[in-house]
């Protein structure tokens, strides 16, 4: 009798002892999320803006990302509102930042997002000669390596990317598939590059993802407007039944 008392009591303390730690434990069994693991064989090139395939992704499943960070008077905020709705998102640094930010870029990291690679200084790749664009990726992915794990090496952790201002051609693209990269464009964006207010950006955002009502969802972390609605977009994701998926590499070299 007291062993079933026991049994009950444990499994009504059980679900409170979850809810006071909503973000420790298995993001795969995380009640508000999923883990997708993608590879170049897989999914080679996603977003439906640039490219004819996305994510395998559900009805209103969204992966977020954000791009040009880490900057110091924003991407700290934007951190803040993920981890306190328990989601997790896709980073794509920019080499001189995660140089002048390592400790930033590996609160990222530490956050359990995931960190893939956006040039060193974002230049337009598709204008410049081949070898001087891949010079400029690796070069990228250097610095954001070193800033990340503390090590100099091309072969990156995450081998996801994706190109500034979405500039590729048909050579990059074959070659970051030959070096087993996943090129991410968006299915959607916020235009937070646009001068505007986060009210303002928080309502465009929500009308083109209720349109769209799946997909990779693209910001910018160096965005004060993305950073200032960013706890008001993902409370109303979540209100509106969306759901926000964690992408990682198949098979990540991470040390
Ligand atoms: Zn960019």
């Amino acid at each position: 009798m007291t062993r079933i008392l026991l049994l009950v009591i444990a499994a009504v303390i059980t679900p409170c002892i979850a809810a006071a730690a909503p973000c420790s434990g298995d993001p795969e069994t995380h009640g508000t999320e999923r883990v997708i693991k993608v590879d170049s064989k897989s999914t080679p090139r996603v977003g439906r803006k640039q490219f004819p395939s996305t994510l395998p992704l559900g009805a209103k499943e969204l992966v977020l990302t954000f791009d040009d960070g880490p900057w110091p008077r924003t991407t700290p905020k934007v951190l803040d509102a993920l981890k306190s709705e328990c989601v997790h998102a896709t980073f794509f640094l920019l080499g001189r930042n995660a140089a002048a930010y390592p400790q930033l870029a590996r609160r990222i990291l530490a956050d359990g997002h995931t960190a893939g690679h956006h040039s060193y200084s974002h230049p337009l790749l598709s204008r410049m000669s081949a070898s001087k664009a891949e010079a400029e990726v690796d070069r990228g992915i250097t610095a954001d390596e070193l800033a990340l794990y503390g090590g100099r090496r091309a072969t990156p952790a995450t081998p996801f990317s994706r190109f500034p201002g979405f500039a590729a051609n048909g050579f990059l693209l074959d070659r970051m598939s030959e070096r087993g990269f996943v090129v991410f464009g968006a299915d959607v964006w916020a235009s937070d590059w646009v001068h505007m207010g986060p009210e303002q950006e928080l309502r465009l955002i929500l009308s083109r993802v209720e349109k769209l009502g799946r997909g990779i969802v693209l910001f910018h972390d160096t965005k004060i407007q993305t950073a200032q609605m960013m706890p008001a977009f993902l409370r109303e994701l979540k209100r509106r039944g969306f759901r926000v998926v964690h992408v990682v590499p198949k098979r990540s070299t991470n040390p």
